[in-house]
């Protein structure tokens, strides 16, 4: 048996998969069995923020596994609590984490913070939560009936839980507050949505007004945060200090590791959450050293050298190519270019990764460009070639 054939007999069919067969990475290069090379502006969704078969994470993992890799939260674990002190400092707020191993986990803690909060703080016991239209949370029940999105909360899953309004932009936010709303949780871009940030002054102004009135904002960083926008958080890129913020994505280079960060320090007691392998030595040492990595990138003014080549060539491209684009929108490495229709979307990525491009799709219309933050400048002129190929060929 082949290996899609093994993977179509044994794998439930939630993706619709492609079935390359990648074998090896080497910085932001990926190779496939028949022994074709890609150039990844995708890093995994976000993920691979250090690239591939990045040496110095693969030593510190290497060397965490033959030693420790788990022994559960019933003790401490020191990689755990130096990792929580790393992401306080780099951040500048004044929070403490809760560690698990993904996004919708990361919310899903948020969600419970917010939702205690809301019982112990107001006598009319206030838990709604708003949240915005074309946003994404996860996938797990709560986290879908969070997602704004009306596609994904088909019947099939049925019944999800009460708490969640979706509203149409920030101006509705104001207008839906209630004597239950408790907070709100938005992403500061949008990234399954579509790439897409928001202004500044809104997003400042709905931080202050929900501060003035003992509400939260929760802030969605799963796929901003890490230096993704440029800033080790999003929210440092704003100029605002929300009460909960969810990582995930890009800080464990791969290792599966999620986190949920609050100002509201003491929301917790023994016994109120838990994961059997959140924060454990494996993850959070391999957290630790993605952390070195992309501090000493960001000091040396790497990050921002390479966003400034994506802004260039995003740019060039929309404007050179207005049958095909509307505009380049995004910030930091979180690119993306909105297409006339999803089917010079679809068509694009297709192309592109016929010529050894990978590229991602967003919202209806956008392709997305996630490259890892340590992508080199030949990779990025190298990919973008590949892209202009692409195009020509459509
Ligand atoms: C990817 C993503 C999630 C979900 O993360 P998982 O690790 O897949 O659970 C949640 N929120 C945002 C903004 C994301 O981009």
């Amino acid at each position: 048996m082949n290996l899609e054939t093994i993977d179509k007999e044994y794998v439930l069919h939630s993706y619709g998969r492609n079935y390359t067969n990648f074998v090896k990475g080497d910085g932001a290069k990926l190779y496939s069995s028949d022994g074709k090379e890609y150039i990844d502006f995708g890093s995994g969704i976000g993920v691979c923020s250090v690239g591939h078969g990045n040496k110095r994470l693969a030593d510190a993992v290497c060397l965490q596994a033959k030693n420790l890799i788990h022994v559960s939260n019933l003790w401490v674990i020191e990689p755990q609590a130096l990792l929580a002190k790393r992401i306080v400092e780099l951040s500048g707020y004044d929070m403490r984490l809760f560690f698990g191993n993904s996004g919708a986990e990361a919310n899903e803690g948020a969600l419970k913070i917010a939702r205690k909060y809301g019982q112990t703080n107001f006598e009319n016991k206030r838990y709604k939560v708003i949240t915005l239209e074309h946003s994404f949370h996860g996938r797990t029940i709560t986290t879908v009936k969070a997602t704004g999105q009306d596609k994904m909360h088909t019947p099939n899953f049925s019944p999800y839980p009460d708490g969640f309004m979706h509203v149409k932009n920030i101006d509705e936010i104001y207008k839906n507050i209630d004597d239950k709303t408790v907070a709100v949780m938005i992403e500061l871009v949008q990234g399954e949505g579509g790439v897409q940030p928001f202004p500044k002054d809104e997003i400042k102004d709905l931080a202050k007004f929900l501060k003035s009135q003992g509400l939260l904002l929760i802030v969605d960083e799963v796929q901003t945060g890490v230096y993704r926008s440029g800033e080790f958080l999003a929210s440092n890129y704003y100029g605002i200090e929300p009460d909960i913020i969810t990582l995930a994505k890009g800080l464990g280079g791969g290792l599966p590791i999620g986190a949920v960060m609050t100002n509201l320090k003491d929301i917790f007691s023994p016994g109120d959450h838990g994961s059997t392998f959140g924060g454990n030595y494996l993850s959070t040492r391999a957290a630790l050293e993605v952390l070195d990595i992309l501090e000493q990138e960001y000091k040396a003014k790497d990050i921002d050298k390479k966003i400034a080549i994506f802004d260039t060539h995003l740019e060039r491209i929309a404007s050179s190519l207005p049958r095909y684009f509307e505009y380049s929108v995004g910030l930091g490495l979180m690119r993306g270019l909105r297409c006339k229709s999803a089917q010079i979307q679809s068509q694009i990525i297709q192309k592109a990764f016929e010529h050894g491009l990978i590229v991602l799709k967003a919202g209806r219309n956008t392709v997305r460009f996630l490259p890892p933050l340590t992508i080199s400048k030949e990779e990025i002129e190298e990919g973008f070639k590949r892209l202009e190929m692409a195009l020509m060929g459509l």
